[in-house]
């Protein structure tokens, strides 16, 4: 057996052992960072090691030091676990090595990024022809989209952003909705234009149209707008009225976005697509496949109705690049270099298929309606959302009692579920992301939230 080999099997070994520790190991780490660094040794050593050892250092230094994220009882943020294939192939995507931005550079690749592209639009019921940019998360696909948005409703200002840059630009009027996703900001921020103008959102999140009609009607009339609307709002999971916003945002000309980083994946169930209905009439749509889909970070989708817009904003060209005339991969997104990530895309869709999708889906929401049910039950709780979708808000009588749920909860160790505030309260936050959740995790996760309230 080569070095090489011996690692690999190294590895092999201590990835089988950390997925079967997930059944039973506290979700919380065990160790803090200082004695992870004081197990790996800070010393940079002189010469070489060996590859199988430094396998086996680095996992058994850290694994008292790692989350139990792909635990079926996380249900921290709103992360996904990784679906077997797509995990599987993950190992691959690593031995391949393929640099991914041209077609001519990786014929396989390529092959697979159409293909999952096509089968993404089909899925999640948005218009075929639509360009499918995989990013590194949905933070760089709202960034993407909103570049092409920006650029196009700049160029329909008459003005140039690509040549001229933003320096005596018309202003862009960006609108969002008061509970939109921090990365909106992020990307507009990016993006030279600023803080966005927030509108009023209901008590779920969504943005109420009329609100955002009269804050259309106060911009220039006809100038360059975008509107950034939502699929999924992380505490309540709610989704803004599509068919009305998107009709408001049209009769202003503007450019529509939609972040559907984890929500947009209602669209895959007939069961749950009515909460996305609407939204595919939009320009623009931010999702992640790390989170809903359950592929291993990084891999947000950026997808653009307008394919020469994006490839307008982010396509470039070298003289020793191998570009194709209908467009490579690097034309859909900022990076060059990257990770062949829709490898991973393409195998948890292939692996799950239709009915597949639609069922994981419907069973994360199935999870969400179990916790809430759970916990309307406890003495003194209260769920604050309408559970439409894979997200529970829930507070415990007072916020000093919230709280000390919280710090219970985590120092239980079976789930991990974390706070937030949400409209000026302090509540507990659950989202259902993970493929592997079954009843038997909810309900262990459940008897915890329980024994926290008891004792809180
Ligand atoms: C997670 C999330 C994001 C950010 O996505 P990343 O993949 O972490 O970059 C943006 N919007 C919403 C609604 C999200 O849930």
């Amino acid at each position: 057996m080569d070095a090489r080999e011996a690692a690999l099997r190294q590895a092999h070994d201590h990835a089988l052992r950390w997925l079967a520790s997930l059944s039973d190991r506290p979700v919380p780490a065990r160790a803090a960072v200082e004695e992870i660094v004081r197990a790996l040794g800070t010393e940079l050593p002189d010469g070489p090691s060996t590859p199988a050892d430094v396998v086996d250092l680095l996992a058994t230094a850290c694994e008292p030091g790692l989350t139990a994220f792909p635990s079926g009882r996380f249900h921290g943020f709103v992360v996904g676990g990784t679906e077997p294939a797509a995990l599987a192939v993950d190992w691959l995507v690593s031995a391949w090595d393929q640099n991914c931005v041209m077609r001519a550079a990786s014929p396989a690749y390529s092959a697979v990024e159409d293909i999952s592209g096509a089968w993404l639009l089909d899925l999640l019921g948005l218009p075929g022809g639509s360009a499918v940019g995989f990013t590194t998360g949905a933070t760089m696909a709202n960034f993407t989209c909103l570049a092409a948005g920006r650029d196009a409703v700049l160029a329909r200002a008459g003005w140039n952003a690509g040549r001229d840059g933003l320096p005596g630009a018309p202003a862009v009027h960006a609108v969002v909705g008061r509970d939109r996703h921090m990365a909106v900001d992020m990307a507009l921020r990016y993006l030279g234009l600023g803080a966005p103008e927030a509108v009023p959102a209901d008590d779920q999140g969504r943005i109420r149209p009329e609100a955002l009609r009269r804050a259309l009607a106060a911009g220039e009339p006809g100038g360059p707008t975008l509107v950034v609307l939502q699929a999924g709002e992380i505490h309540t999971g709610a989704f803004d009225p599509f068919a009305e916003a998107v009709a408001a945002a049209r009769e202003a000309g503007a450019w529509v976005h939609v972040d559907g980083a984890f929500g947009l994946w209602a669209a895959a169930s007939p069961a749950l697509a009515h909460l996305a209905a609407g939204c595919a009439d939009a320009d623009s749509w931010a999702t992640d496949a790390h989170k809903t889909l359950n592929v291993p970070y990084d891999c947000g989708l950026a997808i653009v109705r307008d394919a020469a817009a994006v490839r307008a904003a982010m396509g470039l060209r070298g003289d020793y690049l191998i570009q194709a005339d209908e467009g490579d991969p690097i034309d859909k997104v900022p990076e060059l270099s990257r990770r062949g990530r829709a490898f991973t895309v393409w195998a948890a869709l292939r692996s799950l298929g239709r009915s597949g999708v639609a069922e994981l889906v419907e069973r994360l929401c199935r999870h969400a309606r179990a916790f809430a049910d759970g916990i309307a039950a406890i003495d003194g709780a209260n769920v604050l959302n309408d559970v439409v979708f894979t997200q529970v808000c829930a507070e415990f009588g007072s916020e000093a009692r919230t709280e000390r749920v919280l710090t219970r909860l985590l120092a239980d160790g079976t789930t991990w579920i974390s706070g937030s505030t949400w409209h000026g309260r302090r509540v507990m936050r659950i989202s259902v992301s993970n493929w592997s959740t079954t009843d038997e995790d909810v309900a262990r996760a459940l008897a915890a939230v329980r024994r926290a309230a008891a004792a809180a």
